[in-house]
């Protein structure tokens, strides 16, 4: 266990205690691992073609993709 206490401003959105790993640009927001799925995929975002997320799920196709 590390003792430090590190204030990094990449944190998830949701998950202030979690490390922010992904970068979402759409909504300018860090997403940790769980999070790190596009909010909204329905709406057209100008930043897909470099966003980390978005790639993700393209190519995370493990079975939980919805559809
Ligand atoms: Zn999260």
């Amino acid at each position: 266990m590390s003792a430090t206490t590190d204030h990094d401003e990449r944190r998830c959105a949701r998950h202030p205690e979690r490390e922010g790993r992904y970068y979402c640009s759409k909504y300018g927001r860090y997403l940790c691992d769980e999070c790190a799925t596009c909010a909204d995929p329905k709406l057209y975002c100008k930043f897909r073609t470099q966003c980390i997320i978005w790639e993700l799920e393209r190519y995370g196709g493990s079975g939980s993709v919805a559809r």
